[in-house]
């Protein structure tokens, strides 16, 4: 295992390091060996105050940060970009060991995540409001300012591209923010402040403090002086932190949540090539990725020989020391391990176990790459986010039956399609009327509308409730039917 220096385990407000009001501080753990690697301070409710407290002094309107020129903030956001290439190697090193992903995955993502910094600095000076050609002696324009103070939480399966997608785009804009990194992953995000820091970026414009969701994230999304939250994490979460932000100020919100993506691969496809596809669809990240497509549907020419060999491939997937060279670590933690297994064995009960099926090894957070086959869509594991290394195949017959199978979904983050023909390509990714009629309430209710002139009743008009509201929804569903006038 790699020695990894751990410089920074402290919250980052203000450009300083500095232990948390409580003093309490938590374990990170790495997942290899379940170890803890190191004690990190844990912030809460008090803490964000005074991160929040700092992100507002550095966006008041003659700070130093609100008065750098557009181009000078893309200048800074180059040189954080600089700085993580210059890094990378030790910053790879510090994320396997917090997260479990290899080490290869990780330096890719650093250098990755530097490349989208590069892209935000160019953007900054290019935020352009618009000239609006209104009638009368009137000058029409908008002026794009920056939103205010951005609380940004994030998951732990990409720690460094969460922190880069959240931070890089607002601090273009001239937005301050403070982060919360996951609980499980706090390492990169402290080295990421520290470079924040080396690079020139004002005092208070980012500040990171790690802690727990319900304490640290639940005050960030409650703050009244947040201006936005932009979330990543789960469903469950990201309508908590709706709620929180419809309750306070209603601070602007970003969610990005699950996903159960179908990848649909049609009888024409190239075998191989489509289970490799579909392999690494499924398996990139040890299965804990957003997007994953989880949902592996396979027309029915094809079934058989794309069942053999994408078990075939699962099996030779290099699962171990993330230090080594291999393809997959352990999952994140305990919980996460947990849930992934329950799925394994839900699945078992269900459907065809073609490949895995179990742990790797005793210790740490590993497990087999898993196949399951004859997934019907009613089943637990075609149904729910599993986030863990598993593919579950279903067969199909007919392009019209998989596009309706493969949109049944509570999700909607991702698809893909694999075949030969352009023409199914793309009728593929374009799927997607009101009655015109003029009906009385199914109970046939009504309701007086008053005229405030001389208080009488003008006319009684249909009173709709919940049946007459079903009603209208399913001929707005119909009227967005894939192949619908509309
Ligand atoms: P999670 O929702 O439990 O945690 C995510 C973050 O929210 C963590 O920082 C956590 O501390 C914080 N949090 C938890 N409770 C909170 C609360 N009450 N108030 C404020 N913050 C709170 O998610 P997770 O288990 O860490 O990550 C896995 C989930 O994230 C999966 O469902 C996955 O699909 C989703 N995800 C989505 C994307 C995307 O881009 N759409 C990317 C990665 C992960």
């Amino acid at each position: 295992m790699a020695k990894v220096d751990i410089k920074y385990t402290k919250l980052f407000i203000n450009n300083e390091w500095v232990d948390a009001v409580s003093k309490k501080t938590f374990p990170t753990i790495n997942p290899q060996d379940e170890s803890v690697i190191v004690q990190v301070a844990e912030g809460d409710k008090a803490d964000i105050d005074l991160a929040v407290q700092a992100a507002k002094k550095a966006f008041h309107r003659y700070s130093e940060w609100r008065t750098l020129d557009a181009s000078q903030r893309g200048r800074l956001l180059l040189k954080l970009a600089d700085l993580m290439d210059r890094d990378a190697k030790y910053l790879s090193e510090l994320e396997t060991l917090d997260n479990g992903k290899p080490v290869t995955q990780a330096y890719g993502e650093i250098i990755w995540a530097a490349g989208i910094v590069r892209y935000y600095a160019g953007k900054a000076d290019k935020i352009l409001g618009s000239t609006i050609p209104a009638d009368g002696d009137v000058l029409s324009f908008t002026l794009k300012e920056p939103v205010g103070v951005c609380g940004s939480i994030l998951p732990w399966n990409y720690p460094v591209p969460m922190f880069i997608w959240k931070i890089a785009p607002a601090l273009a804009a001239g937005c301050t923010l403070v982060v919360k990194p996951a609980e499980q992953t706090p390492l990169t995000a402290l080295a990421l402040a520290a470079l924040v820091k080396e690079a020139g970026f004002p005092a208070g414009v980012v500040n990171v403090v790690p802690g727990y969701g319900p304490t640290a994230g639940g005050a960030l999304t409650h703050h009244p002086d947040v201006d936005k939250v932009a979330f990543t994490g789960s469903t469950e979460v990201g309508r908590i932190i709706m709620n929180a932000a419809a309750a306070v100020n209603l601070k602007r919100v970003t969610l990005e949540l699950g996903g159960k993506s179908p990848l649909v691969i049609f009888n024409d496809a190239d075998v191989d090539k489509a289970a490799d596809i579909a392999h690494r669809a499924a398996f990139a990240n040890a299965g804990q990725c957003c997007v994953a497509a989880t949902r592996t549907y396979v027309q029915a020419g094809i079934y058989d020989k794309f069942v053999a060999k994408a078990a075939e491939i699962a099996q030779k997937r290099k699962v171990g020391n993330p230090y080594e060279e291999v393809e997959q670590g352990p999952q994140i933690d305990k919980e996460m391990y947990d849930k992934v297994m329950s799925y394994i064995e839900s699945g078992k009960k269900q459907a065809r176990c073609v490949a895995g099926g179990n742990r790797v090894g005793s210790k740490g957070f590993f497990i087999q790459p898993t196949v399951f086959a004859d997934v019907t869509d009613d089943m637990k594991i075609s149904r729910e986010e599993i986030f863990g290394p598993v593919q579950s195949i279903h067969k199909f017959d007919s392009f019209e039956e998989v596009v309706d199978r493969a949109n049944d979904s509570n999700y909607g983050l991702g698809a893909g399609v694999v075949t030969n023909d352009v023409n199914i390509a793309l009728a593929f990714i374009r799927h997607l009327f009101i009655n015109n009629e003029w009906v009385d309430a199914v109970s046939k209710k009504t309701f007086p509308t008053i005229n405030p002139q001389d208080e009488s009743v003008i006319v009684q008009v249909a009173e709709g409730d919940k049946a007459d509201v079903d009603l209208a929804v399913a001929a707005a569903k119909k009227a967005f039917h894939r192949y619908s006038k509309w």
